[in-house]
């Protein structure tokens, strides 16, 4: 779906996404691209070949230069799940149970295929697991070995 608003003499395009509005708008050779990618590249020249611009506060409409960060495919998909970088510069994951960032080990969560499984930490999910255990327990049910 696209929403025509006339700006400045020029037609802007919005297009709804899952995670809100991306603005288009036409760059200096006249090509409609995203404009967040034409208002970096104003300020940093093109973006390199596989390179992605992430919207640092998540909002897709705000387009300010500082919020935009230039990251590659793997780095977004992070940025997208909870990560975020600590002040070392190495990255860290937030368990959506104890809203806390740990280190992506295998101390803290599960993995698989190099990925980490679910959004909750290793410490979340066993108590989780023996929570309902217990309420299981509780409801009379027994362990059959
Ligand atoms: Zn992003
Ligand atoms: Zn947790």
């Amino acid at each position: 779906m696209f929403l025509y608003i006339a700006r400045k003499s020029q037609f802007m395009q919005y297009k709804k996404t899952k995670k809100g509005y991306l603005r288009y708008a036409k760059d200096e050779a006249g090509k409609l691209r995203f404009e967040h990618c034409i208002i970096w590249e104003r300020h940093n020249g093109k973006i390199p070949l596989g390179m992605q611009i992430h919207h640092i506060d998540f909002d897709k409409t705000n387009n300010k230069i500082e919020n935009l960060l230039l990251v590659t495919p793997a780095d977004h998909k992070k940025y997208h799940s909870n990560y975020k970088k600590n002040a070392f510069g190495e990255w860290e994951k937030m368990c959506s149970k104890c809203m806390q960032y740990k280190e992506p080990t295998a101390d803290n969560w599960y993995f698989s295929r190099g990925w980490i499984t679910g959004t909750i930490c290793k410490k979340c999910f066993i108590q989780k697991s023996l929570q309902v255990r217990q309420q299981l327990i509780a409801k009379g049910w027994k362990r059959i070995k």
